[in-house]
């Protein structure tokens, strides 16, 4: 039954992604690592699954200033919008989540200027983490 197979493969790729949670992958990446631990999915396959999850907000998409590729980011089972402000580390890709106070101010100005209702943001640093800027 071809919806059986289906329904297996989103459980094992859903699985796959709460068990990365902590990395921002890209597609390619995410393929190697599901084939790593023995799980057959088409790059196809993957694209399709990762276009859905990003529409419903399991999957936050994170352009990266270094490449043209975007990697994503798991956001958790119930799909609720997070926020996300973090800082890059281009050389060695770590990441740091930031919490800032000004970001509800930034939040009401942007709506002051444009009209519209924020209802969600995301802002993303690029620099050298400590471990970096020490080499
Ligand atoms: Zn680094």
């Amino acid at each position: 039954m071809p919806s059986m197979r289906l329904t297996k493969q989103k459980l094992l790729f859903k699985q796959f992604l709460e068990n990365n949670k902590d990395r921002d992958m890209t597609v390619s990446e995410m393929s190697e690592l599901l084939e790593d631990s023995g799980i057959k999915l088409g790059i196809a396959t993957i694209y399709r699954a990762v276009n859905r999850l990003e529409a419903e907000g399991t999957l936050i998409r994170i352009v990266n200033g270094s490449t043209s590729k975007a990697a994503y980011r798991y956001n958790g089972a119930d799909s609720m919008v997070r926020t996300i402000h973090r800082v890059f580390c281009t050389s060695c890709g770590k990441t740091a989540e930031l919490s800032f106070k000004f970001t509800e101010k930034l939040d009401m100005s942007v709506s002051d200027t444009t009209g519209f209702s924020i209802s969600d943001h995301q802002m993303m640093f690029y620099g050298h983490c400590p471990d970096c800027r020490k080499n």
